[in-house]
């Protein structure tokens, strides 16, 4: 499996470099360092591509990855997970391939926004994409109809490898629920905490991601399990 989590860095994360100079920073670095030595390295994105990658941050929207699994199965069955095959694909063929995934009319329409840009601006080549600035690539991503922060900033990080921190609902839930985050703040404001209060690194922000969705999932569900919750010391609300 190919993957962008960089391994041979995972040794160096327990020191992710955080600044020192405020509460809400020192435990953005707590809980960093609490949830990695609780869930060890989390090896994310799946994809054998940053293509794929792309793809998948798509078709992730509203659905459960194990769906996003089997639309991209089918993607690669039909040998249609390249940009110049989905290029040419009509969208009614791709929205039956990505049925999986859910809302797939719509998600289809995204697909071929996607594709769209990749192949006038990049000649459908995500490795031309390395000599442009992350912020321009933010913009130009932004502009695509259906891709919005999450889903950018996923391609910018997973597939593309740039450190721009990922907001997502549970990263809302867990440091709301810790009183460093107000759960009505705008995606901005969320990401501008973690890009302060730590270096700027695609290693450490693309496992602290995974790590916020693990303890999501498992324990800061709606109703909150913090009694066995590896941020259960740290001062809470519930
Ligand atoms: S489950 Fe409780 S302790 Fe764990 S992250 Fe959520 S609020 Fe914090």
């Amino acid at each position: 499996m190919w993957s962008l989590m960089g391994s041979p860095r995972c040794s160096e994360m327990t020191r992710a470099s955080t600044s020192r100079t405020s509460g809400d920073k020192k435990i953005v670095g707590r809980i960093y360092r609490k949830l990695f030595s609780f869930y060890g390295c989390r090896d994310w994105w799946p994809g054998d591509s940053p293509f794929e990658v792309a793809v998948g941050a798509i078709l992730t929207q509203n659905t459960n990855w194990a769906n996003v699994e089997k639309a991209i199965a089918n993607l690669k069955h039909h040998r249609a997970l390249s940009a110049k095959a989905l290029h040419e694909m009509p969208i009614q063929d791709i929205a039956s391939l990505i049925r999986p995934s859910g809302y797939y009319n719509v998600k289809a329409k995204r697909l071929k926004a996607f594709i769209g840009f990749l192949m006038a601006a990049y000649e459908g080549d995500m490795a031309l994409m390395a000599g442009t600035s992350t912020e321009r690539l933010r913009v130009d991503l932004l502009a695509i109809n259906g891709v919005g922060q999450e889903t950018a900033d996923s391609i910018l990080l997973y597939a593309l490898n740039r450190p721009v921190f990922v907001i997502d609902a549970y990263t809302k839930r867990v440091f709301s629920r810790h009183g460093i985050m107000d759960v009505r703040a705008g995606y901005e404001e969320c990401q501008n905490l973690f890009h302060g209060s730590m270096q700027a690194d695609t290693a450490v922000y693309n496992e602290y991601h995974a790590l916020i969705v693990s303890v999501g999932k498992e324990f800061c569900r709606p109703a909150p399990r913090c009694a066995r919750c590896p941020l259960e010391k740290i001062p809470h609300d519930c």
